[in-house]
């Protein structure tokens, strides 16, 4: 169904991201991974992904939390064998708990640029040539801390509250243009980013992980469960096809019913 499309997953060497390129890859388009890890692993990762889906698969180690990499990665991805990028998610991003007066202002920073300033950087130089295409799809990973807030996550709430801002900005603006830019809030996914959230429950609270995980769910996710990184990608894959083709502007919980409440 993407069949010839290209798409660039940020943050896509582990967790969502990944889930998310595999999901794409399964439905034909060509991939660009992005993210930081051993280079012996992510060349496998390529190898392995691209004979598994028959699809090309490129890799960029651009620091999502500088614009100038994000720039060079676009000058780099047009003089490489990546043409064009037809479907853009903005998936990257980091998380650090602390209250507002003991919160680093380094991490506050890094937050912002990465989970959402990434994001913008990244749309400026995807939306011309899906523009001029004639389609395109932008798909920003926010969280239900776009929607609702919880102590301790400040900077992480922010910045998705924003990047919810932005996806419905991006929406207006390419309205009539072939161009679509949603937002997928995710409750928990048992991926890194939580599972050092989950540890440090341990820790506090001398439990067990999985007491801790089961702790950390029931306090906000009613169905008990965590949320499965393959779902997220079928969500990708329903917004990237063609049922979707008149769906732009709109914010899809994945979040076990967390935001019900
Ligand atoms: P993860 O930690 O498993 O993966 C993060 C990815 O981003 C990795 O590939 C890592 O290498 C890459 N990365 C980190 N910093 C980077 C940087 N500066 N430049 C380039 N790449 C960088 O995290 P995840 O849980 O898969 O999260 C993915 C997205 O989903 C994030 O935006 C996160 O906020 C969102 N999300 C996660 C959950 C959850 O419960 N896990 C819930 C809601 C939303």
């Amino acid at each position: 169904m993407l069949n010839g499309k290209y798409a660039l997953i940020t943050g896509s060497t582990s967790g969502i991201g990944l889930a998310v390129a595999r999901a794409l890859a399964g439905e034909g388009a060509h991939i660009v991974l992005n993210g930081f890890g051993d280079a012996k692993a992510i060349q496998k990762l390529r190898k392995d992904m691209a004979e598994e889906f028959g699809v090309k698969v490129a890799f960029s180690d651009a620091d999502m939390s500088r614009a100038d990499h994000i720039d060079l990665m676009f000058e780099q991805l047009a003089e490489s064998s990546v043409p064009q990028i037809d479907i853009l998610v903005n998936n990257v991003g980091i998380q650090h708990v602390a209250p507002i007066d003991a919160f680093p202002t380094e991490k506050w920073d890094a937050i912002l640029a990465i989970n959402l300033s990434s994001s913008f950087h990244t749309m400026r130089h995807v939306i011309p040539g899906m523009k001029k295409r004639g389609w395109g799809r932008i798909i920003n990973i926010a969280s239900t801390h776009g929607l609702v807030a919880s102590v301790n996550k400040s900077a992480y709430v922010a910045a998705k509250h924003g990047i919810i801002g932005l996806t419905k900005v991006a929406a207006l603006e390419l309205a009539e243009t072939g161009v679509t830019c949603n937002a997928i809030c995710p409750g928990f996914v048992r991926t890194a980013l939580v599972e050092k959230q989950i540890e440090a429950r341990a820790k506090a609270n001398n439990m067990t992980v999985e007491e801790a995980a089961r702790d950390l769910l029931l306090e906000k996710q009613p169905t008990g469960r965590f949320v499965k990184p393959e779902d997220i990608g079928g969500m990708a894959v329903f917004l990237t096809g063609p049922h979707a083709a008149g769906v732009t502007g709109s914010v899809y919980t994945l979040d076990g019913g967390w935001t019900a409440q």
